[in-house]
Order: C-alpha cells, then sequence, then structure tokens
C-alpha cells in the first residue's frame, strides 16, 4: 500500500484512517509485520516494577507501546541464544575457540568475528562487504576517520576548514573541534557551521547546504553531516551533497547514527568517501554496541609492491594488519585492503554476538522494504497528527520535514510551551515511550521493524487525551 491508498481509504469513509480498526488492517495488510515476534517489547508493568525478575503471580501484562528505536532500539528474542553461543564458545574451546569453527555455533571463530558481523552490515548500507568494519564505537570511530581524511594545511593555506551543523549532536561537535586543535588550528575560525534561517524550525535546506558549500570552497579540507539529524528527523540528500562536495574537491564524511537501519542509504553507489553509525539506535544491538564504519574503496586499495607499502594514511593498529600475517609479530604494518584496513584493536567477541544477531534479521529482509513500509507508517502518524493538529489547534507543530524523501521514521513535534513534562508523563503513565527533547520537543520513531500501525494509532489516541489534560492543568 502506497501513501497514496492511506490518502484514499481517508475518504472513502468505510473504514476512515482514525478508526483503530483501519489500523489494524493496515497491520494485516503488512508483509513486514511478522519481524514483530523477532523483539521483546517491555511490558507496561516491567516498566514500573523496581525490579527485573516478575513476580511469579504478575500475570500477563500489556506491552508497551514503544517508539523510540531511534534512542535504544529494542532487543531481539534471539540475542540470548547468540550470546550463549558465545558464552559455550569461550567456556569450552577456550583460545581454541578463536580458530575453530563449529557445526551447531551461530557464530565463527572468534577471530573471523568481526568480518562477519561487516558481511551482514554492509547490505544496510549499500556498501561493497570491503568497504565495511564493525569496531569500536561511533565518536571513536569519528576521530579515527578523521585522522585519516582530516588532513588540513596551515591555516590560511589551502585547506584547512570542516563544514559541519551548527547544532550537530554534541559528540559530533566536540569531535570535530578537538581534531581541530590537536592540529593546532583554532576551531573558532576552522568550524564553518551551518545555521539553520528559523531556529525553532532548523531544517538545513539542501540549496542552502551546496551554497554553503561554494562560499567556503577553496578552504574546506572536510564536510560532516548527519544522514538523518537526530533532533528534526531531516534526512539529508546524500548523494547531491556528495556529488556536490566532490566537484569542488571537498572530502566528506557521513554520521548515519540515525539513518543505519531507518532509511535506504547506498554509501558505494553515492561515492560517500567515509561514514560511521552506532548500533544501538535502530540496529537493535544492545547500549553502547560494537560500531560501523564505512570506508570507500579508493581508500582502501594496498599497494604492497616494493619496499614501502602505499595506502592511505591511518592510525593503526595490528587488528588493520594482513590477517595473513597478523600474528607473525613482523612490526611492518601491511594493512588489510578495504575498511578492514582500518581496525585498530580485536574486538569484543560477547559485543559482537549481539550485533550479529541483530543484523540477520535485517539480512531477513532489505532497507528497501523496510524503508517502503517506514514510510507508510510514518506518513499514517502524520496524517493522524494532522487531524489531531485541526481538532486541538496551537497545541503543537512539527518540526520534521513534510516531505516524506526529506524525513525518515521519526518526527518531531513541538508542544505549546510548558505542556512538555505534563504531557510525557501521561504518556508515560499509559505505558507509552517516546523520547524527549527540552525545553517543547518529543520524538516519536515507529520503526518499522517491529512496530505496528496499531501502535501509531495507540499513540495518537493516548495524546489526545494527554494534550487535553496538560493544556487544562497549565490553563488552571
Ligand atoms: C547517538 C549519536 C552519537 C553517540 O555517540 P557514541 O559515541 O555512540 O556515544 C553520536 N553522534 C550522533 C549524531 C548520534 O546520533
Amino acid at each position: 500500500m502506497s501513501t497514496e491508498d492511506v490518502k484514499q481509504d481517508s475518504t472513502n469513509g468505510t473504514l476512515g484512517p482514525f478508526s483503530k480498526d483501519y489500523a489494524s488492517s493496515l497491520d494485516a495488510a503488512d508483509s513486514l509485520a511478522h519481524f514483530r515476534s523477532n523483539f521483546y517489547i517491555p511490558t507496561v508493568t516491567d516498566l514500573k516494577r523496581p525490579t527485573l525478575a516478575t513476580p511469579p503471580d504478575e500475570g500477563t501484562a500489556q506491552p508497551c507501546t514503544y517508539l523510540c528505536g531511534n534512542s535504544l532500539g529494542l532487543q531481539p528474542v534471539r540475542t540470548a541464544e547468540v550470546v550463549n553461543a558465545f558464552l559455550t564458545q569461550w567456556r569450552t574451546k577456550a583460545v581454541t575457540g578463536h580458530f575453530v569453527d563449529h557445526t551447531d555455533s551461530p557464530l565463527p571463530p572468534f577471530v573471523d568475528i568481526d568480518d562477519h558481523a561487516a558481511k551482514l552490515m554492509a547490505p544496510l548500507v549499500g556498501a561493497l562487504e570491503a568497504e565495511v568494519a564493525v569496531m569500536g564505537s561511533l565518536t571513536a570511530n569519528l576521530h579515527f576517520l578523521m585522522s585519516s581524511f582530516y588532513r588540513p594545511s596551515r591555516k590560511g593555506e589551502g585547506r584547512w576548514k570542516i563544514l559541519l551543523e551548527g547544532k550537530a549532536f554534541p559528540s559530533d561537535h566536540y569531535a570535530v573541534e578537538s581534531q581541530i586543535v590537536h592540529h593546532g588550528l583554532d576551531p573558532a575560525e576552522a568550524m564553518v557551521l551551518l545555521e539553520p534561517t528559523d531556529p525553532r524550525y532548523p531544517i538545513l535546506p539542501t540549496e542552502q547546504i551546496l551554497e554553503t558549500i561554494n562560499q567556503h570552497a577553496s578552504e574546506l579540507a572536510l564536510i560532516l553531516l548527519p544522514g538523518v539529524q537526530f533532533y528534526t528527523g531531516q534526512y539529508f540528500d546524500i548523494q547531491r551533497i556528495t556529488s556536490h562536495a566532490h566537484s569542488h574537491g571537498i572530502l566528506i564524511g557521513w554520521d548515519l547514527a540515525h539513518a543505519v537501519g531507518n532509511v535506504d542509504v547506498r554509501l558505494h553507489d553515492w561515492d560517500v568517501d567515509f561514514a560511521a553509525w552506532c548500533s544501538y539506535k535502530y540496529l537493535n544491538s544492545g547500549p553502547g554496541a560494537m560500531a560501523g564504519i564505512f570506508v570507500n574503496e579508493k581508500y582502501g586499495k594496498v599497494d604492497a609492491e616494493g619496499s614501502t607499502p602505499k595506502f592511505w594514511p591511518r592510525l593503526s593498529g595490528w587488528w588493520g594488519d594482513d590477517k595473513s600475517t597478523r600474528f607473525q609479530m613482523t612490526n611492518k604494518f601491511v594493512p588489510r585492503p578495504g575498511a578492514k584496513g582500518y581496525q585498530l584493536s580485536n574486538p569484543s567477541a560477547l559485543d559482537l554476538a549481539a550485533v550479529v544477531a541483530s543484523l540477520q534479521i535485517f539480512n531477513e529482509t532489505s532497507m528497501a522494504d523496510l524503508r517502503q513500509k517506514s514510510l507508510r507508517l510514518t506518513t499514517y502518524l502524520e496524517q493522524l497528527l494532522d487531524a489531531l493538529a485541526l481538532k486541538k489547534p496551537g497545541l503543537f507543530d512539527m518540526v520534521t520535514p513534510r516531505d516524506p524523501s526529506e524525513r525518515g521514521a521519526q518526527l518531531s513535534i513541538r508542544l505549546a510551551p510548558g505542556l512538555l513534562d505534563s504531557v510525557l508523563e501521561n504518556l508515560e503513565h499509559a505505558g507509552i515511550i517516546v523520547d524527549e527533547r527540552k525545553p517543547d520537543v518529543i520524538r516519536v520513531a515507529p520503526a518499522p521493524l517491529y512496530n505496528s500501525f496499531l501502535d501509531v494509532f495507540r499513540f495518537c489516541h493516548v495524546l489526545e487525551a494527554a494534550l487535553d489534560k496538560s493544556s487544562a492543568a497549565s490553563k488552571s
């Protein structure tokens, strides 16, 4: 069913979009609906209970309505099994578990577990397998990648500046700022910040970004932007901005923390230079789980002929070394070709077990199909919110772009001043989990892998009551 179908159904009367039955009918027609049962959805009593253990007399409880996968994805049911396999492999094989294949294990030998995770990750970002590595954590990886791709000339000569958003996620801001300081430059001069024209609706139109690039083109060494913006939910035109940067000879990297597992990015085809993302948001691998990097195949080439091997510069560690010579301990670094030559440490196999479990599920479908569902789900959410806004004028409006191609799953809603705490309290009381960005924004993200149209319906239904209560309380 397309966005158009949703709109048509809203006018044909029989099952109006504002009925619960209509939401159920959309779920019944959803070919990806079965993925929901791959996840644990906390119950309302789970969330309220001060213990982890369930009391024996608790009975069956209603699942919460979880719309916060942009912040922390739900736990896949199979994660425990794969993590347990890791524990068994370690317990029963100890060091030999590094090298021995087990016919009944969901995991390869420990030395190959990062490669296995990268193989499962590559299709999610439209990359060649060789262009992806699973390693470290997002901010640390941004630093490693900038150490390779931000190599400024001296101040005032050639390329030495970095373009980023003025309202970038703080960690990205700090990473860029400290890279600049690390090179002996002044962030006040070397950071070019993209500022929205209206700070209340901080969308950055593509034309504005291209124009800013033009203005600073000869001095820009690097551009770092988000695929999907964490606050507004804006989905940047990665392909167009990348190609524009390249037309000026500028390197460009993308932070895909809110894009991976959400929108259908094609990093290889779009010729992105590098990208980094975490795997605990839409990728459901658990808090702080190991992250991903993309390095364009151009920068993964290794020429090992001659006495000095030639490769793109990087901060190195032994895990980036050629696999065949890694254990020879020669102290002669010859990187593996591709993104894996940018690895440093041997990865946490415990952590990667959770990443593998989660990526297996994504590999049972495709980002193209998930994106199609996501477009329907978020359009439905928008439609219900628009109807609610007509009924309750002045209580909230939308920060996220209205064009579905310029956003992912998330809609950011700005509440009228003073309503946030009370609305959140009412939502939470009814078992609805969303997240807040103070002073007045809530972010609502129906994740296509496990959220249903009924989840969206229920959220809007409860939001209506929450707005009634909160606005009455704020008037009295
Ligand atoms: C979530 C997020 C981070 C978090 O970084 P960690 O290093 O994983 O703690 C950084 N940047 C952006 C844009 C994010 O959305």
